[in-house]
């Protein structure tokens, strides 16, 4: 099976494992854990923030940020594509006692003037916005980077606004690297930021929220609150550490892969979007869950995305001769529904 249906089912890589086992380890809730700390310290500084917090998942930190910058009764302005939004299972209502204001723009992008018309002011009838959620790479735009001109734009309101900035930066290297920006650059607009080393990065486990130290100190409270407080940690974040400092440039692999699978496939016949990074979406027409079984009958595994499409996504676990396969799998599938 060639497994397109996210970047996370890749596996730890040979030396990834040698660096786990090999792992100093501590109790890091007493903050004795040295790969965990090590592994805080690279991350910050690739962020260019003050200090970072090892989390389990990116739906960690995202929350944690969340329940940091607000208070119960709050309103979060976010994309309606937001991961935070959509895929953290209501954890903003759930945790924070937060609502969430969802807001539209093309390509996950929210400009300055979308973000003024939902602005509320202080009024006794109205919840008190605290908080602008911005994520980058946007996953369900399909890997759409946010142009940094845009990001500084809106994040400036925002601030006008007596607003906190959080990114969700799950994706943030692969935007970093297919712009050929530093992922600072972003980070500089944005009060904290979430980073995930089990997406492209090819960890099996692990975020990061990266911010100021207060805030981080605030954010270390909450997670021991969410049952986030890990022991002798060093085992996994090794891994972590393992993917920051060695799979970060080769995220543009991933992306030529992306680019190539596009192409094979327009000339196959299918509607493609040029992929920007690593995700493909790819139209199938009405039936994508039928799609979808062909599909894996040819061998290839993809997941449904919205208006009639399929998502695709390149990653560590997959080669030049897999995406050649892969093109070739879903030319079957496409004359195979067709026959139907
Ligand atoms: C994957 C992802 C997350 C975090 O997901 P976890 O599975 O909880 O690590 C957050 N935001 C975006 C945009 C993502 O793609």
């Amino acid at each position: 099976m060639i497994d397109l249906r996210s970047d996370t089912v890749t596996r730890p890589t040979e030396a990834m494992r040698r660096a786990m086992a090999e792992a100093a380890v501590g109790d890091d809730v007493f903050g004795e854990d040295p790969t965990v700390n090590r592994l805080e310290e690279h991350v910050a500084g690739l962020l260019g923030k003050e200090a970072a917090l090892y989390c389990p998942s990116g739906t960690m930190t995202n929350q944690v940020a969340v329940f940091v910058h607000t208070r119960r009764g709050e309103e979060v302005l976010l994309h309606e594509g937001a991961h935070v939004f959509n895929y953290e299972a209501g954890a903003p209502a759930l945790l924070s006692g937060v609502q969430i204001r969802p807001v539209p723009g093309e390509n996950g992008i929210l400009s300055p003037e979308t973000l003024r018309a939902v602005l509320r002011p202080e009024n006794v009838h109205f919840s008190r916005q605290a908080l602008l959620c911005l994520e980058n790479t946007h996953n369900a735009a399909g890997g759409k980077v946010y142009p940094l001109k845009d990001f500084a734009a809106v994040a400036e309101e925002a601030r006008v606004l007596g607003l906190k900035v959080h990114l969700d930066g799950a994706r943030l290297f692969n935007a970093a690297v297919a712009a050929g920006i530093g992922a600072r650059e972003w980070c500089r607009h944005a009060d904290t930021v979430s980073v995930c080393s089990s997406k492209g990065l090819g960890a099996p486990v692990g975020s990061l929220l990266a911010g100021d130290e207060e805030t981080i100190g605030e954010a270390r409270r909450a997670r021991k609150a969410l049952g986030g407080g890990m022991r002798q940690a060093g085992v996994i974040a090794a891994a972590s550490l393992y993917a920051f400092e060695h799979h970060v440039e080769r995220l543009a692999e991933d992306h030529e892969r992306a680019r190539r699978l596009a192409e094979g496939l327009r000339e196959a016949g299918y509607v493609v979007e040029s992929p920007e990074t690593n995700i493909v979406l790819v139209g199938v027409g009405d039936d994508a869950e039928g799609f979808l079984g062909a599909l894996a009958r040819e061998g290839v595994l993809a997941t449904p995305a919205a208006a009639g499409r399929v998502r695709l996504c390149t990653h560590l676990g997959v080669g030049d001769e897999e995406v050649e396969r892969a093109i070739e799998a879903l030319a079957r599938a496409r004359s195979e529904m067709t026959r139907r």
